[in-house]
Protein backbone atom coordinates (compact mmCIF):
# COMPACT_ATOMS: atom_id res chain seq x y z
CA UNK A 1 0.00 0.00 0.00
CA UNK A 2 1.48 3.83 -0.76
CA UNK A 3 2.34 5.14 2.37
CA UNK A 4 0.24 8.80 3.17
CA UNK A 5 1.93 11.46 2.60
CA UNK A 6 3.33 12.55 5.99
CA UNK A 7 2.32 16.14 6.53
CA UNK A 8 4.06 17.13 9.67
CA UNK A 9 5.80 15.55 12.89
CA UNK A 10 5.42 17.04 16.21
CA UNK A 11 6.76 15.98 19.71
CA UNK A 12 4.18 13.53 20.60
CA UNK A 13 2.13 12.79 16.94
CA UNK A 14 2.14 12.76 13.08
CA UNK A 15 -0.19 14.12 10.68
CA UNK A 16 -0.55 12.66 7.33
CA UNK A 17 -2.85 13.45 4.80
CA UNK A 18 -6.33 12.48 4.71
CA UNK A 19 -8.12 9.90 2.89
CA UNK A 20 -10.84 12.40 1.75
CA UNK A 21 -10.29 16.46 1.33
CA UNK A 22 -10.20 18.35 4.15
CA UNK A 23 -9.36 15.52 6.38
CA UNK A 24 -6.29 14.44 8.27
CA UNK A 25 -5.03 11.50 10.12
CA UNK A 26 -3.23 11.84 13.50
CA UNK A 27 -1.00 9.70 14.71
CA UNK A 28 -0.17 9.41 18.12
CA UNK A 29 3.75 8.13 18.85
CA UNK A 30 4.74 7.11 22.37
CA UNK A 31 7.49 9.62 22.22
CA UNK A 32 7.42 11.74 25.71
CA UNK A 33 9.07 14.92 25.73
CA UNK A 34 8.92 17.69 28.82
CA UNK A 35 10.65 20.98 29.33
CA UNK A 36 10.21 21.96 25.65
CA UNK A 37 11.75 18.51 24.37
CA UNK A 38 15.04 18.63 26.86
CA UNK A 39 13.87 15.61 28.59
CA UNK A 40 12.67 12.94 25.95
CA UNK A 41 11.66 8.93 26.15
CA UNK A 42 9.66 6.28 24.62
CA UNK A 43 7.24 5.33 27.06
CA UNK A 44 5.96 2.17 25.21
CA UNK A 45 1.94 2.10 25.11
CA UNK A 46 1.61 5.96 25.48
CA UNK A 47 0.34 6.83 21.72
CA UNK A 48 -2.38 4.15 22.18
CA UNK A 49 -3.60 5.45 25.17
CA UNK A 50 -3.62 8.92 23.96
CA UNK A 51 -5.59 7.86 20.75
CA UNK A 52 -8.51 6.08 23.12
CA UNK A 53 -8.32 8.89 25.50
CA UNK A 54 -8.62 11.76 23.65
CA UNK A 55 -11.26 10.13 21.11
CA UNK A 56 -13.12 9.89 25.02
CA UNK A 57 -13.20 13.65 25.56
CA UNK A 58 -13.34 14.83 22.09
CA UNK A 59 -16.48 12.72 21.69
CA UNK A 60 -17.65 13.73 24.61
CA UNK A 61 -17.14 17.34 23.69
CA UNK A 62 -18.96 16.85 20.08
CA UNK A 63 -22.02 15.52 21.88
CA UNK A 64 -22.70 18.76 24.20
CA UNK A 65 -22.28 21.14 20.76
CA UNK A 66 -18.81 22.02 21.53
CA UNK A 67 -17.60 21.45 18.32
CA UNK A 68 -13.91 19.84 17.74
CA UNK A 69 -11.69 18.44 14.93
CA UNK A 70 -12.53 14.44 15.60
CA UNK A 71 -14.35 12.91 13.26
CA UNK A 72 -13.48 8.87 13.91
CA UNK A 73 -10.64 6.89 15.79
CA UNK A 74 -9.33 4.38 13.03
CA UNK A 75 -7.16 2.45 14.75
CA UNK A 76 -5.29 1.85 17.77
CA UNK A 77 -2.65 4.78 16.91
CA UNK A 78 -4.76 6.55 14.45
CA UNK A 79 -8.07 8.90 14.32
CA UNK A 80 -9.33 10.87 11.80
CA UNK A 81 -9.57 14.59 12.12
CA UNK A 82 -11.01 17.61 10.39
CA UNK A 83 -8.35 19.81 8.56
CA UNK A 84 -8.01 23.17 10.02
CA UNK A 85 -5.78 26.12 10.57
CA UNK A 86 -4.31 26.67 14.08
CA UNK A 87 -4.18 29.40 16.01
CA UNK A 88 -0.93 30.14 17.07
CA UNK A 89 -1.98 30.28 20.98
CA UNK A 90 -1.91 27.32 23.33
CA UNK A 91 -5.22 28.40 25.65
CA UNK A 92 -4.94 27.24 29.18
CA UNK A 93 -7.27 26.72 31.60
CA UNK A 94 -6.09 26.66 35.74
CA UNK A 95 -8.55 25.54 38.55
CA UNK A 96 -5.89 24.97 40.68
CA UNK A 97 -2.32 26.47 40.87
CA UNK A 98 0.16 24.25 39.89
CA UNK A 99 3.48 24.41 37.57
CA UNK A 100 4.56 27.23 35.75
CA UNK A 101 1.83 29.70 37.43
CA UNK A 102 3.14 28.33 41.36
CA UNK A 103 6.42 29.26 40.03
CA UNK A 104 5.43 32.91 38.37
CA UNK A 105 3.55 33.89 40.90
CA UNK A 106 5.02 31.82 43.99
CA UNK A 107 1.80 30.32 45.16
CA UNK A 108 1.77 26.79 46.35
CA UNK A 109 0.79 23.85 44.41
CA UNK A 110 -2.94 22.86 45.03
CA UNK A 111 -4.17 26.18 46.38
CA UNK A 112 -7.41 26.26 44.35
CA UNK A 113 -8.34 29.55 42.36
CA UNK A 114 -10.93 31.96 43.15
CA UNK A 115 -12.18 31.12 39.35
CA UNK A 116 -10.84 29.62 36.29
CA UNK A 117 -8.25 31.66 35.06
CA UNK A 118 -7.56 31.24 31.27
CA UNK A 119 -3.57 32.17 30.12
CA UNK A 120 -2.54 32.03 26.33
CA UNK A 121 0.92 31.08 24.95
CA UNK A 122 2.34 32.11 21.59
CA UNK A 123 2.68 28.88 20.12
CA UNK A 124 6.54 29.03 19.32
CA UNK A 125 9.25 26.23 20.15
CA UNK A 126 12.40 28.38 19.58
CA UNK A 127 10.76 30.75 22.20
CA UNK A 128 9.53 28.08 24.89
CA UNK A 129 6.46 28.87 24.15
CA UNK A 130 5.92 32.46 26.01
CA UNK A 131 3.57 33.64 27.87
CA UNK A 132 1.28 36.46 25.74
CA UNK A 133 -1.53 39.17 26.87
CA UNK A 134 -4.53 39.64 24.52
CA UNK A 135 -2.55 42.53 23.69
CA UNK A 136 -0.06 41.04 22.16
CA UNK A 137 -2.52 38.92 20.47
CA UNK A 138 -4.77 41.90 19.00
CA UNK A 139 -1.18 43.42 18.00
CA UNK A 140 0.27 40.64 15.87
CA UNK A 141 -2.83 39.73 14.37
CA UNK A 142 -2.44 36.39 16.10
CA UNK A 143 -6.69 35.79 16.28
CA UNK A 144 -9.26 39.22 16.37
CA UNK A 145 -11.45 40.28 19.31
CA UNK A 146 -14.36 38.15 17.85
CA UNK A 147 -12.03 35.02 17.70
CA UNK A 148 -11.08 35.20 21.44
CA UNK A 149 -14.20 35.86 22.80
CA UNK A 150 -14.93 32.81 21.21
CA UNK A 151 -11.91 30.76 22.23
CA UNK A 152 -12.40 32.19 25.59
CA UNK A 153 -16.22 30.18 25.97
CA UNK A 154 -14.88 27.67 24.47
CA UNK A 155 -12.24 27.22 27.06
CA UNK A 156 -14.29 27.51 29.95
CA UNK A 157 -16.68 24.77 28.58
CA UNK A 158 -14.10 22.69 27.93
CA UNK A 159 -13.30 23.20 30.95
CA UNK A 160 -16.49 22.57 32.71
CA UNK A 161 -17.37 19.06 30.63
CA UNK A 162 -13.83 18.02 31.52
CA UNK A 163 -13.58 18.94 35.31
CA UNK A 164 -17.16 16.94 35.60
CA UNK A 165 -16.03 13.85 33.85
CA UNK A 166 -12.88 13.86 36.13
CA UNK A 167 -14.39 14.34 39.06
CA UNK A 168 -17.10 11.81 38.75
CA UNK A 169 -14.01 9.51 38.81
CA UNK A 170 -12.49 10.58 41.74
CA UNK A 171 -10.07 12.74 39.86
CA UNK A 172 -9.19 16.49 40.23
CA UNK A 173 -8.84 18.89 37.13
CA UNK A 174 -6.38 21.26 38.05
CA UNK A 175 -5.32 22.52 34.51
CA UNK A 176 -5.17 21.95 30.93
CA UNK A 177 -4.30 23.09 27.59
CA UNK A 178 -6.07 23.08 24.66
CA UNK A 179 -5.26 24.23 21.04
CA UNK A 180 -7.74 25.80 18.70
CA UNK A 181 -8.63 25.40 14.95
CA UNK A 182 -10.18 27.33 12.23
CA UNK A 183 -12.27 25.60 9.88
CA UNK A 184 -14.01 27.18 6.62
CA UNK A 185 -17.73 26.95 5.95
CA UNK A 186 -18.70 28.85 3.28
CA UNK A 187 -17.77 32.80 4.14
CA UNK A 188 -17.87 31.97 7.70
CA UNK A 189 -15.08 30.58 9.54
CA UNK A 190 -15.30 29.00 13.09
CA UNK A 191 -13.35 28.12 15.59
CA UNK A 192 -12.97 24.28 17.10
CA UNK A 193 -10.93 22.78 19.59
CA UNK A 194 -8.00 21.12 17.55
CA UNK A 195 -4.73 19.25 18.42
CA UNK A 196 -5.34 16.41 21.51
CA UNK A 197 -6.83 16.32 24.96
CA UNK A 198 -5.24 13.39 27.02
CA UNK A 199 -2.99 13.14 30.01
CA UNK A 200 -0.21 14.89 27.96
CA UNK A 201 -2.04 18.12 28.04
CA UNK A 202 -4.07 18.03 31.22
CA UNK A 203 -2.93 18.06 35.06
CA UNK A 204 -4.73 15.44 37.03
CA UNK A 205 -4.65 14.43 40.42
CA UNK A 206 -6.64 11.51 42.61
CA UNK A 207 -8.84 13.14 44.71
CA UNK A 208 -8.49 11.27 48.23
CA UNK A 209 -4.51 10.90 47.50
CA UNK A 210 -3.24 13.79 45.38
CA UNK A 211 -1.33 11.11 43.55
CA UNK A 212 -0.62 12.53 40.13
CA UNK A 213 -2.12 10.80 36.82
CA UNK A 214 -0.45 13.22 33.87
CA UNK A 215 2.19 13.72 32.31
CA UNK A 216 4.33 15.28 35.44
CA UNK A 217 4.80 12.12 36.09
CA UNK A 218 7.70 11.65 33.85
CA UNK A 219 8.54 15.02 34.03
CA UNK A 220 9.15 15.04 37.64
CA UNK A 221 10.34 11.22 37.51
CA UNK A 222 7.69 9.83 39.77
CA UNK A 223 6.78 6.40 38.47
CA UNK A 224 5.37 4.66 35.47
CA UNK A 225 3.74 7.26 33.06
CA UNK A 226 1.63 4.13 31.48
CA UNK A 227 0.72 3.17 34.57
CA UNK A 228 -0.94 6.55 35.35
CA UNK A 229 -2.44 7.26 31.98
CA UNK A 230 -3.95 3.55 32.40
CA UNK A 231 -5.59 4.63 35.68
CA UNK A 232 -7.32 7.49 33.87
CA UNK A 233 -8.62 5.15 31.00
CA UNK A 234 -9.67 2.55 33.63
CA UNK A 235 -11.53 5.17 35.44
CA UNK A 236 -13.31 6.00 32.11
CA UNK A 237 -13.86 2.73 31.30
CA UNK A 238 -11.81 3.27 28.17
CA UNK A 239 -10.16 -0.15 29.43
CA UNK A 240 -11.42 -3.10 31.25
CA UNK A 241 -11.61 -3.08 34.84
CA UNK A 242 -9.26 -5.70 35.10
CA UNK A 243 -5.99 -4.00 33.44
CA UNK A 244 -2.84 -4.30 34.54
CA UNK A 245 -0.41 -2.36 33.29
CA UNK A 246 -0.37 -3.15 29.64
CA UNK A 247 -3.36 -1.68 27.87
CA UNK A 248 -5.92 -3.97 26.34
CA UNK A 249 -8.26 -1.66 24.64
CA UNK A 250 -11.78 -2.30 24.31
CA UNK A 251 -14.21 -0.83 20.97
O1 LIG B 1 3.60 24.14 32.47
P1 LIG B 1 2.32 24.81 32.83
O2 LIG B 1 2.02 24.83 34.29
O3 LIG B 1 2.19 26.19 32.22
O4 LIG B 1 1.19 23.92 32.13
C1 LIG B 1 -0.19 24.16 32.31
C2 LIG B 1 -0.97 23.02 31.67
O5 LIG B 1 -0.82 23.07 30.24
C3 LIG B 1 -0.47 21.62 32.08
O6 LIG B 1 -1.59 20.76 32.16
C4 LIG B 1 0.43 21.21 30.95
O7 LIG B 1 0.45 19.80 30.78
C5 LIG B 1 -0.23 21.88 29.75
N1 LIG B 1 0.75 22.27 28.71
C6 LIG B 1 0.81 21.55 27.53
N2 LIG B 1 1.71 21.91 26.56
C7 LIG B 1 2.52 22.95 26.72
C8 LIG B 1 2.48 23.69 27.91
C9 LIG B 1 1.58 23.32 28.90
O8 LIG B 1 0.05 20.60 27.33
N3 LIG B 1 3.37 23.28 25.75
Amino acid sequence: MARRKKIYEGKAKILYEGPEPGTIVQYFKDDATAFNAEKKDVIDGKGVLNNRLSEYFMNGLNQIGVPTHFIRRLNMREQLVRNCEIVPLEVIVRNFAAGTMSKRLGIAEGTQLPRPIVEYCYKDDALGDPLVTEEHIAAFGWASQQDMEDILSLALRVNDFMSGVMLAVGIRLVDFKIEIGRVYEGDFQRLIIADEISPDSCRLWDIETGQKLDKDVFRRDLGSLTDAYSEVARRLGVLPKSNVSKPTLIN
